[in-house]
């Protein structure tokens, strides 16, 4: 079966532009150089489902159109991960239904903090509507026979989630990843990979980190991902990658096969 994943944003936690940066990548006039918070949107099996809801969930729902979502999956609660999570709501009451959302146990806790009216025992009239599932490192379902692969990558200190569907990995916020993860990546015909910029950084790959990474796992085709204005434009950096190495930009659609 074929399924569809779309770069909902690329950007790393500012996003680009930065708010008051008027260097060259934040002022180009490339769209593929606008970058909002990372996330992305799994079609497959005819239900849209997001990994992460980061604070531009919202912006990217109305730009990609999207009438129907049936699922949260969050890698790790940083804020530019869950920051849109409120915005589920007109899905709840469009669809009449609660979404679904897996996170790990840790996730779930931040959650609770941030978004303590989600949960509480009397809730406030129009809040979000939750059915959260608690994932750990082992395969899960998000539909009848639709099976996601965590992969627990390091992220400084913290454990994140990066998920492989089929022929497709997407992993976010690594730093470090264990050899026995990596043996979870090999054979995917893409992979999608953190890499933050030029310079090295304590809790994200950067380009040489990633590229080297990807030479190991040796997928087909990579995408780079969560990009600083730090690293350059879209179209510099794409000129000194490797054939099979492209940059993700948001609103890119790749198909794949589960
Ligand atoms: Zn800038
Ligand atoms: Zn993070
Ligand atoms: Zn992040």
């Amino acid at each position: 079966m074929q399924g569809k994943l779309t770069i909902l944003g690329s950007g790393t936690s500012q996003g680009v532009p930065v708010i008051g940066c008027d260097c060259r990548v934040c002022s180009s006039s490339d769209k593929r150089d606008k970058r909002t918070r990372t996330s992305v949107l799994i079609h497959i099996n005819g239900e849209n489902h997001v990994i992460d809801t980061g604070p531009d969930f919202r912006t990217q729902m109305l730009r990609e159109n999207i009438q129907s979502l049936k699922s949260v999956i969050f890698t790790h609660e940083h804020k530019d991960h869950i920051a849109g999570l409120d915005d589920i709501r007109p899905f709840n009451f469009k669809e009449k239904r609660s979404m679904n959302v897996y996170a790990s146990d840790r996730v779930r806790e931040a959650l609770l903090r941030e978004y303590h009216y989600i949960f509480a025992d009397k809730k406030y009239p129009g809040v979000p509507n939750v059915n959260l599932s608690i994932i750990e490192n082992e395969k899960f379902e998000i539909d009848t026979g639709i099976e996601i692969e965590p992969i627990e990558v390091l992220h400084y200190k913290l454990p994140v989630f990066g998920f492989r569907i089929g022929d497709i990995t997407y992993i976010t916020d690594a730093k470090t990843i264990s050899e026995e993860e990596k043996e979870k990546i090999k054979g995917s015909n893409i992979l999608i990979i953190n890499a933050l910029r030029r310079e090295p950084h304590m809790s994200h790959f950067n380009l040489d980190e990633a590229l080297a990474f990807i030479h190991e796992v040796n997928p087909n085709h990579a995408y780079l991902t969560h990009i600083s204005h730090l690293f350059g434009t879209h179209t510099e950096i794409e000129k000194e990658l490797p054939s099979h190495v492209h940059m993700a930009y948001d609103g890119l659609s790749l198909d794949f096969k589960y």
